[in-house]
């Protein structure tokens, strides 16, 4: 089932919790709300399921419009950050609940509800589990077995709030890579709510990143890291080193040094910010003459394949972060105290103000 939502706003008193948000969740897909705390992703959507009402604007399941149908005709299955399972009731019982309380005339057989939640269980890889009561449980099978349950009845749409935002990192990651799995067998469009930009990185087709109640950028998961729309998007998806400077005629003065800007950003003469990650940043031995900011190393970091570098700015003291391989930090043996010189091998630039 495909979703759109159009023009919605929505109004806590004097707060503004959603600016006008259109949006379109295409068949099939994974769509992740990404955004910090209080940005308006749970809002979306409990407007979206219809536990809440917009103020105004307009939900569309496959096209119609969904105002006149309750939560129940919607279809939706729903994992929240703190399900809760029902205690009395072990796991198969737990998964059959939402069968067994459909009307009577839609009801399935006991027959088909047994192998309805056995396949579930198979699916969720947690068929021992069976007979167990949820306090036994541990909180990533707790999610699992929440998640079985909410797609024992079939729904067209799954909304899941932060599922995985009680459990610990590693559980996280795991369960996040079992979800996006479990989304390519079932292919259910899903609407995936997370602060967690590498989650959603990972997991989703689609990110939507928001802020404050607005969209800020939609796109796929790739788009929105390579090519953020905003420095909001930028900030929020990762660390970065800001240069701040005027741009004129394609070069962008920053301090004592100078960039070459990207195309879009070649304007006659304007005050704009430079973005770059740490890793890309080249980063070799200060030669004078050569071209690039000259720092100083004030603190090197490193693990795995990879060596994280504290830089000082000799032009005005601002921090810079790089990011090399290990290989490189070992070859070149930089030592604390070194003078280096870091150059962009990619920038992104904002203009902030032309004139
Ligand atoms: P989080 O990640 O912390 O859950 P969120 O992005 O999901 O945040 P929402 O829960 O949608 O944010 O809330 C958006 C804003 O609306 C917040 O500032 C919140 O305090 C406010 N808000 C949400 N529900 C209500 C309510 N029932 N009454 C008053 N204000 C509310």
């Amino acid at each position: 089932m495909s979703i759109e939502v159009r023009n919605i706003n929505k109004r806590f008193g004097d707060y503004v919790a959603l600016n006008n948000i259109s949006l379109k969740f295409p068949d099939g897909e994974l769509t992740a709300l990404l955004g910090p705390s209080g940005c308006g992703k749970t809002t979306l959507l409990r407007i979206i399921a219809g536990l809440e009402q917009a103020g105004s604007g307009q939900v569309l399941l496959d096209g119609e419009d969904a105002s006149a149908r309750h939560v129940r005709e919607r279809q939706v299955g729903f994992v929240f950050q703190h399900y809760v399972l029902f205690k009395h009731m072990t796991v198969f019982e737990n998964i059959a609940f939402g069968l067994r309380v459909k009307p009577r005339n839609i009801r399935p057989t006991e027959q088909a509800i047994r192998e309805q939640v056995t396949k579930l269980l198979n699916l969720v890889q947690l068929d021992w589990l069976a007979d167990q009561y949820p306090s036994t449980l541990s909180g990533g099978q707790r999610q699992r077995i929440a998640l079985a349950r909410a797609l024992a009845v079939e729904p067209r749409v799954l909304l899941l709030d932060e599922p995985f935002g009680a459990l610990d990192a590693k559980v996280r990651k795991e369960l996040r890579r079992w979800l996006r799995r479990l989304h390519d067998e079932l292919s259910v469009t899903s609407i995936f709510v997370t602060h967690d930009q590498e989650e959603a990185l990972e997991v989703a087709d689609q990110v939507v990143v928001m802020n404050k109640g607005n969209v800020e950028q939609i796109g796929a998961p790739a788009d929105v890291y390579n090519r953020p729309a905003s420095p909001f998007v930028y900030g929020f998806l990762g660390n970065v080193n800001l240069f701040r400077g005027r741009i004129h005629e394609g070069v962008m003065e920053a301090g004592s040094a100078t960039f070459r800007v990207p195309d879009h950003a070649k304007v006659q003469d304007a005050a704009g910010v430079g973005y770059v990650r740490p890793h890309d940043l080249d980063v070799q031995r200060y030669a004078p003459g050569a071209e690039g900011i000259a720092v100083q190393l004030r603190h090197a970091h490193a693990i795995g394949p990879l060596a994280q570098l504290e830089l000082v700015r000799e032009d005005n003291q601002e921090l810079i972060e790089a990011v090399i391989s290990r290989d490189q930090f070992a070859q070149q043996s930089y030592t604390e105290g070194d003078r280096l010189l870091v150059s962009p091998k990619r920038l992104d630039v904002f203009v902030e103000q032309v004139g």
